[in-house]
């Protein structure tokens, strides 16, 4: 899928899919460094990070276990609720386990510092947070992240597994949506 295919939809790129694929790469590098000989299991919050842990995984040159999480904060509108609900949990026993959560993108941090919490009360070895996207309001939060793919400014945006309404999730690039498409 490219930009042509989406019409008027997309309003701006702010993330091009080369610079998504080089941008993995250098993640992967710098994971697989810092966990050479450790086994690494990468969670994945659903549904967003789907198409950041596939990638990712694939760039990494060494097998980890993979797992997801589903939770609940956000609905189908634009707006942060601060309600953190688990929809689906782990299958995997966390006890001296590392674990690097993978995120779509942190924008009030209220979802991540609730999992961090949630996901260290289980025993594990070590919990990081590798995250495609970054907006600015989460610097406001005391979370440490220790991958971030890139950071983007306080605008609601769409593709790489981000979606509005259910939609756009399997839009390549990441990008902001023309106005039309909200009315
Ligand atoms: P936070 O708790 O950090 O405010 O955000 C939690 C979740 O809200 C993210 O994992 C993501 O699913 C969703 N979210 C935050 N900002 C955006 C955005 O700009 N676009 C989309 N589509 N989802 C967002
Ligand atoms: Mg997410
Ligand atoms: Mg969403």
């Amino acid at each position: 899928m490219d930009q042509q295919d989406l019409g008027t939809d997309i309003e701006k790129v702010l993330v091009a899919e080369a610079q998504i694929k080089h941008r993995l790469t250098e993640l992967a590098a710098d994971i697989d460094r810092d966990y050479a000989g450790e086994d690494l299991l990468i969670v994945g919050v659903l549904k967003g990070a789907v198409m950041v842990m596939a990638d990712l995984a694939r760039a990494l040159h060494s097998p980890v276990r993979m797992d997801w999480m589903a939770v609940s904060s956000y609905g189908s509108g634009t707006k942060s609720s601060g309600v953190v609900r688990i929809l689906k949990d782990l299958d995997t026993d966390l006890k001296d386990q590392h674990v690097l959560i993978v995120e779509d993108i942190i924008d009030s941090g209220l979802t991540l510092s609730w999992l961090l919490a949630n996901l260290k009360s289980r025993g594990a070895a070590s919990v990081e947070i590798c995250t495609m996207l970054r907006k600015p309001e989460a610097a406001k939060v005391e979370i440490d992240v220790r991958y971030v793919g890139f950071e983007v400014p306080n605008e609601f945006v769409v593709g790489y597994g981000l979606d509005y309404a259910e939609k756009y999730r399997n839009v390549p690039f990441v990008a902001t949506l023309a106005p039309h498409v909200y009315s």
